[in-house]
């Protein structure tokens, strides 16, 4: 039989880290390599030319997002850097309820709110290398003055202070090779999928 009355819940996984860190490389890897549905959030942040709308986000105005998060539409939400951003809580239970592991790009704040709700959910965090390496790949990858640069990286620092705070982070990886960096995280996610199948046999 497999229905919905016997399909085991598929995992939540969480991947965040700093603006710079390449997070959303690796989630997309990670998508690939464990066969995850990826969730598509809304923000009311404007679309750039690199953006497709139901790919990348889908993209509405403020109304339209107090009108979802109002109705309980809203599995989490943030406001990140002005914008708000939220993941669509029905399309996250539908395919969980297939047993489909479901994955969230999302910040620190929607991370605490996703474990509060769901603590089955596992999240990992992305680390830079250094803080030096960091900053470098903001000023690699900005148009924006340095002035700009500078408040981007503070706010990185205190993203990662905010994880290593917080408590809802599971893991913690490097992103010092990409490969070697998506290596970890499927191999902590299979890990985590295998556990989850018989009770583990570990002593404490
Ligand atoms: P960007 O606008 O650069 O794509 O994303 C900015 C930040 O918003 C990133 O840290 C990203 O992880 C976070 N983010 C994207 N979607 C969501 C979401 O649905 N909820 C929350 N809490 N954060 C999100």
């Amino acid at each position: 039989m497999d229905d919905a009355a016997t399909t085991k819940p598929g995992l939540l996984l969480i991947i965040s880290g700093p603006s710079g860190v390449g997070k959303t490389t690796i989630a997309h890897h990670v998508e690939r390599a464990i066969d995850a549905v990826f969730s598509v959030s809304v923000t009311t942040r404007p679309k750039t030319d690199d953006d497709v709308e139901g790919r990348d986000y889908h993209f509405i105005d403020r109304t339209e997002f107090e009108r979802r998060r109002d109705a309980g539409d809203l599995l989490e939400w943030a406001e990140v850097h002005g914008n708000w951003y939220g993941t669509p809580r029905h399309p996250v239970e539908a395919a969980s309820a297939q047993g489909k592991t479901v994955l969230l790009e999302i910040d620190v704040a929607g991370a605490i709110q996703v474990k509060t709700n769901k603590p089955g959910a596992f999240a990992v965090f992305v680390d830079p290398p250094s803080e030096e390496e960091l900053l470098n790949r903001l000023r690699r990858r900005a148009r924006e003055d340095e002035s700009v640069i500078q408040r981007r990286f503070q706010k990185a620092q205190a993203e990662i202070e905010r994880a290593r705070a917080c408590g809802a982070y599971d893991a913690f990886i490097v992103n010092d090779d990409l490969q070697r960096a998506v290596d970890e995280a499927v191999t902590l996610v299979a890990r985590r999928l295998g556990r989850d199948l018989p009770p583990p046999n570990v002593a404490g």
